[in-house]
């Protein structure tokens, strides 16, 4: 953990502190975010750091992912469209739709087809982790942040219920709502285990493949939860990097040689992000991995004067103005 504090202590002066000039008090006025956050907003988007402010007032399309443990997508389609749902494909997700209409009732959580598990209510970037972890039938897959068992759900549907997944939460009133998720959606090859994920690596066993879903600042859920423009501050950004770095040390100690990490969050912050693979890549020799087929920005190789890993190119960032999604991150990463 030595490693660990060093590395953040050593861009912590530079990450955290801010130039609050005229500019950046009086978008933060017109906005209604913090002005720490839109001085990153410049950092991060430059110009477009206003038309960034501007989509977190716009409402994002809704979106599900049709759940082929229950059903087949076909079904799905005919009997919502019969309750006066539109749903149509999103090409760059193997089972998610946009809901492009709604009647008043039912509403997408109360159906008949919700209820039996048909679909999962998901963010379209939130099911991008686990085709990108895409594991085969045979796995064993960790998942370490688990609930509410949106991605868990997802895996063991990628695997066909076959396989093993180890689902992680350390939180128990969060652990019914993720046994409950995953008993309507009919998961059959999930084993639910109320720990912290850095407690995994002293079991001893080495997984396939891994996911860290991480718990982070939800800075990408802006435009779902206007309360964030001033919820988070700066010391909060530090708690979660400590949590997230000790994740991701527990996560690359529990997969095997050869074997694949999915890290995400549905957050911007670079602090969250790419400060946080660049660690695995620098101190583990982790290798990233292309991301092919998604619509989405590069990961940053640099931010307010910190440089990163070339190869954090390779990870992607979504985004509300340009994506049409909540702000997510997701980074690929190979165990040599
Ligand atoms: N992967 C989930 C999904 O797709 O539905 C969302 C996970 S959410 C971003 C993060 C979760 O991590 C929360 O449920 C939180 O309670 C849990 N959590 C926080 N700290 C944790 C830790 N140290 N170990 C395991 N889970 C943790």
């Amino acid at each position: 953990m030595e490693d660990m504090d060093l590395y953040l202590k050593k861009h912590d002066e530079v990450l955290y502190h801010y130039d609050i000039d005229d500019h950046v008090r009086e978008l933060a006025r017109k906005y209604g975010f913090l002005e720490y956050m839109v001085e990153r907003y410049l950092n991060i988007f430059g110009s477009d750091a206003e038309i960034f402010m501007k989509s977190c007032s716009a409402q994002l399309k809704r979106s599900l992912r049709c759940n082929t443990l229950r059903t087949d997508c076909k079904k799905l389609e005919d009997r919502m469209n019969e309750r006066g749902f539109k749903l149509s494909k999103v090409s760059w997700t193997r089972y998610g739709y946009v809901v492009e209409n709604t009647p008043v009732r039912p509403t997408l959580g109360s159906t008949l087809e919700y209820m039996k598990g048909y679909y999962y209510i998901q963010g379209l970037a939130s099911m991008i982790p686990p085709e990108v972890l895409s594991p085969s039938e045979d796995d064993l897959v960790l998942d370490m942040a688990a609930s509410p068992g949106g991605k868990t759900s997802h895996l063991a549907q990628l695997m066909g219920n076959r396989g093993v997944i180890v689902a992680l939460e350390k939180n128990t009133a969060r652990l019914r709502r993720l046994n409950s998720n995953l008993a309507r959606l009919g998961v059959a090859n999930t084993i639910t285990v109320p720990i912290p994920g850095d407690y995994v690596s002293s079991i001893g066993i080495k997984f396939d493949s891994v996911l860290l879903d991480s718990p982070c600042s939800g800075e990408g859920l802006l435009p779902v939860d206007p309360s964030r423009r001033t919820k988070t501050l700066p010391q909060h950004l530090r708690e979660f990097q400590r949590v997230q770095l000790s994740l991701l040390i527990a996560g690359i100690r529990s997969l095997r040689k050869g074997g694949k990490l999915v890290y995400s969050t549905c957050s911007i912050a670079p602090e969250e992000n790419e400060v946080i693979v660049n660690f695995a890549v620098e101190k583990f020799g982790l290798r990233t991995e292309e991301i092919r087929g998604i619509p989405a920005d590069p990961g940053l190789v640099e931010y307010k004067g910190v440089r990163f890993s070339e190869d954090i190119k390779k990870c992607i960032r979504l985004y509300p103005h340009k994506h049409g999604t909540e702000g997510f991150f997701v980074c690929s990463m190979r165990k040599e």
